[in-house]
């Protein structure tokens, strides 16, 4: 339910519904707006309908909130769009942000050249992956705290924001104090207490749609970071599985039009991931970026022929100044100029 506050209200009478709601174990949210505050209140619908906020002093109207996600939706924040800073490059609103880099952190040369050469085509963060979800238990499964210690240094080098993925709250701690903006993978959308302890590390998250979820499911775990307070959240859209098996997965734009349409948060597109073959990844940025997305994470490598993981889908690094123009010129079709 949304409860809509009065022009005149008072920050004692704000107080006073937000304490009842919490009173009552309602998890509340105040939303200053320009005319009026409104206060989300996320629990148990008809126990709020009953607590007669309505007869309170400045309460204007109590309405309820009809999707299954509630702070990821756009009607709790009254359609304005979320943006927020990632060490000074802007995420949301007219910037479109361009994440690149190794799909794993293999070595510490191997992670330099990549993050130089991102750096220099205008990148607006890097990735590199510390901590693999590996299909097979076989397969390399990343470097781990080595790899955290190289992308600070790739970090220190290029100035680049570092973006990387936290699969095991044990490595929680360690993965902050590195990483610039925290990735939750397709494979973990759904592991609830990583999106709490994620939620509270106070550090922006990228949060990958899993590879069978649908768009509410993706909301419902975004409201899992969003309940502990960390705003400073993106979505991204990296494929899912169909019955089409030509590519990889299936990009779904149509969900970013849709995400765009009913949350506020911004709307990341992977299409690395969702492709599986380099040839597919700029037609698919392009798209991306002309449908409204507000950025693009990419893989990035300087011989992706030898790299121990996703070699096939990654662009070579020679190639990605040119690359990112392109893109860039079709983000700006949009009104949305690189961060
Ligand atoms: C990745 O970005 O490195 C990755 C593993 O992607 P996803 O979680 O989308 O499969
Ligand atoms: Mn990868």
């Amino acid at each position: 339910m949304m409860v809509v506050m009065t022009p005149q209200a008072t920050e004692a009478e704000i107080a006073a519904v937000v304490a009842r709601l919490e009173a009552r174990g309602v998890h509340a949210k105040v939303m200053p707006g320009e005319l009026t505050t409104a206060i989300g209140a996320i629990g148990d619908p008809e126990g709020v309908r009953d607590m007669g906020l309505e007869g309170m002093p400045g309460v204007d109207q109590v309405i309820p909130i009809s999707r299954p996600y509630k702070l990821a939706s756009s009607e709790l924040s009254g359609h304005a769009p979320t943006t927020f800073s990632v060490d000074g490059r802007q995420v949301g609103g007219g910037t479109f942000c361009l994440i690149a880099g190794p799909c794993t952190v293999e070595s510490r040369e191997q992670t330099l050249a990549v993050a130089n050469a991102v750096r220099s085509a205008n990148a607006s963060m890097m990735r590199g992956g510390a901590f693999k979800p590996r299909t097979s238990p076989f397969a390399f499964q990343g470097l781990g705290l080595d790899a955290l210690a190289i992308l600070r240094e790739a970090r220190a080098e290029t100035g680049l924001p570092i973006v990387t993925e936290l699969t095991d709250v044990a490595n929680a701690e360690a993965l902050a104090e590195v990483a610039d903006v925290i990735q939750v993978g397709a494979r973990n959308m759904q592991n609830y207490r990583l999106l709490e302890v994620v939620g509270k590390l106070g550090k922006p998250v990228l949060l990958k749609r899993g590879l069978s979820s649908t768009v509410d499911e993706l909301l419902q775990a975004a409201d899992y970071i969003l309940k502990e307070g960390n705003d400073e959240l993106m979505l991204c859209e990296r494929g899912i599985r169909t019955f089409e098996t030509a590519t990889r997965f299936t990009l779904d734009l149509a969900a970013v039009a849709y995400l765009k349409l009913h949350t506020h948060l911004p709307v990341i597109v992977d299409p690395s991931h969702a492709a599986g073959d380099r040839r597919l990844v700029e037609p698919l940025s392009r798209a991306a970026a002309a449908i409204g997305a507000d950025g693009i994470i990419v893989e990035v490598a300087e011989d992706p022929d030898t790299a121990l993981c996703d070699g096939p889908q990654q662009l070579y690094a020679r190639d990605f100044g040119v690359f990112a123009e392109s893109v860039a010129a079709h983000a700006a079709l949009v009104g949305k100029q690189l961060a």
